[in-house]
């Protein structure tokens, strides 16, 4: 067939390389949880007690997507562009309303992520009551490493997590400080969606946010997984 069945040329599908493998891992959705490490939810101004409260979630576009390695340019409309430095749990298989004892049946594996979030934009929306879409749901602002297949690593409880800017230590913690664990957020998460192969899942960052400028890099590490990077660029 010479013609397409469609009027525009559809887009790629967004993926990831594997560890060890010469296949792909296509992303689907993209979630992201809100506040998951006390230190962080302090530093935001929003501590959270977890005997009152639940998970939240947002969502990026699966068009957002980085790889690792990438100059991504500083982006449009904010002064105030800040990383995060997060563990990504990889979904392969379909979860509904699942109990967090058969959770770890739903992981591929894992990523090293930075959910990139124009700072500014999204407190603006947080303090009027609005989506955060201007601020964590712009292009380019979901970079992720390769995906490790979960193979002997289990549900990962621990784990040092830590990020640099030019070298300079700026987020260090450690995964058995997350608040709602994998098995609870993937508990959680599906009690609102049907999770499917290719679902991200961006599990939260520790404390240390904070603002990047044009020439910045930013390297990251998650113990067991592996190690994401990304230069920002001039802006556009
Ligand atoms: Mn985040």
């Amino acid at each position: 067939m010479t013609t397409s069945h469609y009027v525009l040329t559809p887009p790629e599908t967004p993926s990831l390389p594997v560890q060890g493998s010469a296949q792909r891992f296509p992303v689907n959705r993209i979630f992201c949880v809100g506040r998951n490490y006390h230190a962080h939810a302090i530093e935001m101004g929003r501590p959270v007690d977890k005997d009152k409260a639940k998970p939240f979630y947002f969502t990026k576009a699966s068009s957002t997507l980085v790889e690792s390695g990438a100059t991504v340019p500083y982006p449009c409309a904010t002064q105030n562009y800040h990383y995060e430095m997060e563990l990504v749990v990889a979904i392969g298989a379909r979860g509904f309303r699942v109990k967090e004892a058969d959770a770890a049946a739903l992981i591929y594996g894992y990523g090293a992520g930075l959910d990139m979030t124009r700072r500014d934009l999204q407190l603006v929306a947080r303090e009027t009551g609005r989506p955060w879409d201007l601020g964590k749901d712009f292009e380019k602002s979901a970079v992720c490493s390769e995906i490790v297949p979960k193979g002997m690593l289990g549900v990962l409880k621990s784990g040092a997590i830590e990020l640099e800017v030019n070298g300079q230590t700026r987020q260090r913690g450690d995964l058995n400080q997350l608040i709602w664990a994998i098995p609870e957020l993937l508990a959680d998460l599906s009690q609102f969606y049907h999770l499917e192969p290719g679902d991200l899942i961006y599990t939260g960052t520790p404390e240390g946010v904070g603002a990047v400028q044009s020439g910045d890099k930013i390297t990251g590490h998650v113990e067991h997984v592996g190690k994401v990077a990304l230069t920002i660029g001039s802006a556009e």
